[in-house]
């Protein structure tokens, strides 16, 4: 296990005894299923917090325990509780690889995606003992240098109406006047995709949004 998770978890979470199961239950899924990082760059991670997957039908079924780790007593709250420190420290990893703006967007979505899954008692329970204050941290992220040519080509292309949806601008820019429009790169820099007038198209906000999350 790596040892920042423990640094980590005492910014996340105000309540010591919290902080403390969490990192027993981490570590004792890795007692049994090997090294939880290795797992993570191995893209193997995703089957462990499966395996500790236990729901109230498979309690009412008498389901037997579906993964390695062996539990004394009720083997849904054993597991739910190991599959939440799972999770929990999948998700310090994630946060430890951020490279890219783009990466850092697709944490906070996975990260809400989760949360929405999660059942209301289960979100008060965390945030009763969440931290109040926001936890930071500086890292060195990839920005691309995008040519001003090829935005303001895309820009004179698009001629104020949304290359998608074909609307005007939403508004003008206070600075200048010109219509407000974004320019998007249809395969992503951080995917390899060029910075050029073909790969790059001018979208309202709305449907710069939806070409990112919809
Ligand atoms: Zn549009
Ligand atoms: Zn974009």
């Amino acid at each position: 296990m790596i040892k920042e998770f423990k640094d980590w978890l005492e910014k996340k979470y105000d309540n010591k005894r919290t902080r403390g199961s969490r990192l027993s239950e981490a570590k004792k899924v890795e007692e049994y299923y090997g090294d939880l990082y290795q797992h993570f760059l191995n893209g193997t991670y995703q089957k462990i917090v499966k395996d500790l997957e236990y729901s109230k039908q498979d309690k009412d079924n008498n389901k037997p325990n579906p993964s390695k780790i062996k539990i004394d007593g009720d083997i849904k709250n054993g597991l739910n509780s190991y599959k939440a420190a799972a999770n929990l420290y999948l998700k310090f990893l994630k946060e430890q690889h951020i490279k890219t703006f783009e990466d850092y967007q697709t944490f906070e979505d996975e990260n809400l995606k989760q949360s929405l899954e999660d059942s209301t008692q289960n979100r008060a329970k965390r945030l009763k003992s969440a931290a109040k204050k926001p936890t930071s941290r500086t890292v060195e992220i990839t920005v691309y240098h995008r040519n001003p040519d090829v935005k303001a080509e895309v820009l004179n292309r698009a001629n104020g109406i949304c290359e998608s949806c074909n609307n005007k601008a939403p508004f003008n820019r206070s600075t200048d006047g010109t219509p407000y429009l974004e320019v998007h790169h249809k395969i992503p820099l951080a995917n390899g995709g060029e910075d050029t007038i073909e790969n790059a198209i001018a979208l309202c906000p709305n449907c710069h949004r939806k070409a990112h999350h919809g």
